[in-house]
């Protein structure tokens, strides 16, 4: 039956969307995930295939009951992600690959849930493409972190804690040094680290947190006086990730330095 699992997402519906241009020699690094912010499944499949005014897509839309539409060719530069920014790379169109989740998001208070079916296609869906691409953990992105003033998807009850346990993205998760490090962090301290984990250093610290605080502290929107504050529980989930962010730019790195040294030795 592992088998079934497995091949699931690859049973996809066809449904071609007008609204693409080329990549341009660029590689995809990047996996972004949205949702739709329709009521429909019908509506975003028009939406997103409409010649209308603004024109957008998206490679792939994953219905709630776990079908998945193909509307862009991996190889073309879908319309996701506009204005956009992410660890220095701007034009994430170009460079990433992009997923609109079916749910109808902040039309309802609270978000509507995403459905376990939904998810175990999103899932299959990403392993995919993570795997084809070889994109790495901290480049699975939310619409909302890679343009923060501008989009809230996939949303506050997105289970990015349960994909990354999955093994798709990155979760935090903090330890007593972490709780040490970031105690003392002003709120200036804060947007530095945000920026350093890959936040557009365009932007401040209220909404730049938002964005942080809808992917990797989700609770916080219950209270809404508590978003886009920099709480001890904050602090300590970003100086998790930075901590383990900064481990894995240096693994790397050095297999980037070891690769170029076999090169050398081959001349
Ligand atoms: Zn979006």
């Amino acid at each position: 039956m592992a088998k079934t699992r497995k091949s699931r997402a690859l049973n996809f519906i066809d449904y071609p969307s007008p609204n693409f241009d080329e990549r341009n020699g660029e590689a995809v690094e990047f996996l972004v995930l949205h949702y739709t912010g329709i009521e429909t499944l019908e509506g975003s499949l028009e939406r997103l295939t409409s010649k209308n005014a603004p024109r957008v897509s998206a490679h792939y839309v994953e219905a709630e009951d776990g079908r998945a539409f193909r509307l862009v060719s991996e190889d073309k530069r879908a319309w996701h992600a506009g204005v956009s920014f992410w660890n220095g790379k701007t034009d994430l169109n170009s460079k990433s690959v992009g997923i609109e989740i079916q749910n109808a998001g902040d039309l309802h208070s609270p978000p509507p849930p995403f459905p376990q079916a939904q998810m175990d296609s999103v899932l299959a869906l990403c392993q995919q493409i993570v795997r084809r691409h070889n994109i790495r953990a901290f480049n699975v992105v939310a619409h909302s972190d890679i343009a923060p003033d501008r989009k809230q998807d996939p949303g506050e009850v997105f289970p990015w804690a349960w994909l990354a346990q999955q093994g798709i993205g990155v979760w935090p998760k903090p330890l007593k040094q972490d709780y040490d490090a970031s105690a003392n962090w002003k709120d200036d301290d804060v947007l530095k680290r945000l920026r350093q984990y890959g936040y557009n250093p365009n932007l401040g610290l209220k909404v730049t947190l938002t964005a942080f605080q809808r992917h990797f502290h989700q609770e916080v929107f219950a209270t809404p006086e508590k978003v886009g504050i920099a709480d001890a529980q904050s602090k300590a989930r970003l100086a998790a990730l930075l901590r383990s962010k900064t481990k894995a730019d240096k693994a790397i790195a050095t297999r980037k330095k070891n690769a170029e040294k076999r090169m050398r030795r081959r001349k």
